[in-house]
């Protein structure tokens, strides 16, 4: 099989890129042909990787929060053509960090009847109404899921499909977020909102549970890759490169929460 592995790393991410490499080369598919895209602002790391062959380094420039994140359908539309001549093609974020071997016996391949795979947060795996996570809920989004609909907390951390049917979902992610933009909504949580209302219409395969979960819920849980927690490399906040002002604004804002939240549990406590 030939794979594309897509990777966008603008701005601190570069950090992740290393460990990722060397991760996936060895656990990710090691019998298949894997290719890889990366993208990236980061110049000294597209001229270290010209001697590689199963590396296609792509300058991106960084957008600038959320748009780093959100504008990665147009990324991927970029190399589309390139994409189609892949069996499959899968996405990873930066901080994805494989433990294990995967092959098809532990995630099967996409086929032509469920021809997306997605994966689902941990903790809210089961949750089949964002009654614990959250959707979209602005009916002028193009990522809309209406009060009480179905659903499932598919996450933007990983997903893949066959290479057709991958192409296909980034052209319509672009041109929804688009459109979205034009009328100057973002959806809550960005691409995976928009990831959230496509699986609605799609037929789909999913990572089994537990196979890749965040580094703070991982213990106990045996997973094969984890998305290594931010919180050690600085936190989202100074990752994502937001203006200092506004990381402290961030910071207090979080820090209002955590103590009412305190507060909260105690006062409730003391009524039971
Ligand atoms: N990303 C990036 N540069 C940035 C912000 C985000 O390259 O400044 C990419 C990177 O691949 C990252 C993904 O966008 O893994 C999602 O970003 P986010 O910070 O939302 O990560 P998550 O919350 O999904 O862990």
């Amino acid at each position: 099989m030939k794979i594309a592995v897509l990777y966008i790393c603008t701005g601190h991410y570069t950090i992740f890129w290393k460990d990722f490499y060397r991760t996936a080369e060895k656990c990710f598919y090691p019998r298949e042909q894997k290719h890889y895209f990366l993208f990236t602002d980061n110049n000294d790391l597209i001229a270290s990787l010209k001697e590689n062959d199963n590396v296609t380094p792509c300058f991106q420039v960084k957008s600038g929060w959320p748009y780093d994140t959100l504008l990665r359908f147009n990324i991927f539309c970029t190399v589309q053509d390139r994409l189609l001549q892949y069996d499959f093609c899968y996405y990873c974020n930066a901080n994805m960090l494989f433990l294990k071997q995967i092959d098809e016996t532990v995630i099967p391949f996409p086929t032509l009847e469920k021809s997306l795979l997605l994966w689902r947060h941990t903790l809210v795996y089961h949750d089949e109404d964002a009654s614990g996570f959250t959707v979209e809920r602005n009916p002028e989004s193009s990522a809309y899921i209406a009060e009480g609909e179905k659903c499932h907390p598919y996450g933007g951390g990983f997903f893949g499909g066959t290479s057709e049917a991958f192409v296909r979902m980034s052209r319509i992610l672009r041109d929804n977020i688009a459109a979205d933009l034009e009328k100057n909504i973002i959806a809550v949580w960005h691409d995976e909102s928009h990831v959230q209302k496509y699986a609605l219409s799609v037929s789909c395969m999913e990572v089994p549970e537990n196979t890749f979960v965040s580094e703070e819920y991982a213990e106990g849980r045996n997973p094969y890759a984890i998305f290594l927690d931010k919180s050690h490399f600085g936190g989202n906040d100074k990752l994502r490169g937001l203006p200092f002002a506004v990381r402290v604004r961030n910071g207090v804002v979080r820090f209002v929460n955590r103590v009412c939240n305190k507060i909260y549990r105690m006062t409730k406590k003391k009524g039971e």
